[in-house]
């Protein structure tokens, strides 16, 4: 009989032999292991979260139910809390201005964002004062002046760097400034690459799409910043000064895929994009340290995975293979 994955589980280990798997059951990186067990909150072993925000603490605008409570506890008991975002148009303050409108108090200084990675990662290759063409919105404009570079908006400024990040109102004539400059030679950096944009809509064109515009015309690709890149998380432990951070995210391909190219530990919440088959499926560099439904996963112990024979076992659940790739869930849970 097949079953949904649980809520809590492991991903099938093909290669890893329960022997490798139980020696690295409490160390470095969960690549070939399974989930990591806690016998405390990570509220407790991890000092800071970094936190993403659609699917995490809101969804599409709208409180994810429970997530403020539960960050309002984890943050009683002594874990810092930033917020991590791909977004580059908005400004820190305007974030944490919605944020705590949505019932999670944050100051500006506890938001990260893709445009100041970029502007990080321009920093690491031009001297403060260079002159850099914003190709987006205030969020990254701001960033760009927060890291002393001067910001313009034409290539006859003969830029240093173009940086660019999604603001809906790009206008089709910066995209040419900003095409002129790279063709110049401009140093092109963007704040990240996530194709699409949800919307109440629909998927519209994110700055994944954008980019694109500037680097067919000149046949260059722009460094990027965000995740799962890792200038983000970089910025985010400089920011927050996070000794043992944990990456808590809803999304394998950017919010986990960041952790695991960082070295962090993470926790995927199933408030989001992932369904609980993509996590039990998942390719190593996509694979949490740990999987909860939702924020209150921060808030308590997590149960670990003991394996016997082929079976993987987690909480009452038991999965084993079915062959040479499928899953199978044999057994519900209790
Ligand atoms: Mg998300």
């Amino acid at each position: 009989m097949t079953a949904d994955p649980p809520p809590r589980g492991a991903g099938p280990q093909q290669n890893a032999s329960p022997q490798s798997a139980a020696a690295h059951h409490d160390a470095g990186p969960p690549l070939r292991m399974p989930l990591r067990g806690a016998g405390e909150p990570l509220a407790s072993l991890y000092d800071v979260a970094l936190l993403d925000l659609d699917g995490v603490v809101y969804l599409g605008g709208a409180p994810i139910p429970g997530a403020a409570d539960a960050l309002a506890k984890a943050a009683a008991s002594g874990m810092r809390l930033a917020f991590v975002t791909n977004n580059a148009s908005r400004t820190p303050s305007a974030i944490a201005a919605q944020l705590t409108g949505l019932g999670v108090p944050a100051k500006p200084d506890e938001v990260i964002t893709s445009a100041q990675a970029a502007a990080r990662l321009a920093a690491e290759h031009l001297p403060a004062g260079s002159t850099v063409l914003v190709v987006g919105g205030m969020g990254l404009r701001l960033a760009v002046r927060e890291r002393g570079f001067r910001p313009v908006t034409t290539a006859a400024d003969k830029p240093a760097a173009v940086l660019q990040g999604y603001t809906p109102d790009l206008s089709y004539s910066l995209l040419a400034e900003g095409g002129l400059a790279v063709a110049a030679g401009a140093l092109f950096i963007a704040s990240n690459a996530d194709s699409t944009l949800p919307t109440p809509r629909g998927r519209q064109p994110g700055n994944g799409s954008l980019i694109q515009v500037i680097a067919t015309a000149t046949g260059r690709a722009p460094l990027i910043a965000g995740k799962p890149e890792p200038p983000l998380h970089a910025e985010a432990v400089a920011r927050t000064g996070a000794r043992r951070p944990l990456v808590v995210g809803d999304r394998l391909d950017t919010d986990i895929e960041s952790a695991v190219r960082s070295g962090a530990d993470s926790l995927l919440v199933l408030t989001g994009v992932t369904r609980p088959l993509e996590a039990v499926l998942a390719s190593p560099r996509h694979r949490p340290t740990y999987i909860a439904e939702g924020l209150a996963g921060l808030l308590g112990p997590h149960p670990r995975v003991t394996i016997t024979g082929g079976t993987f076992s987690c909480g009452g659940w038991h999965v084993s293979t079915g062959g040479a790739q499928c899953p199978q869930a044999v057994d519900g849970g209790t």
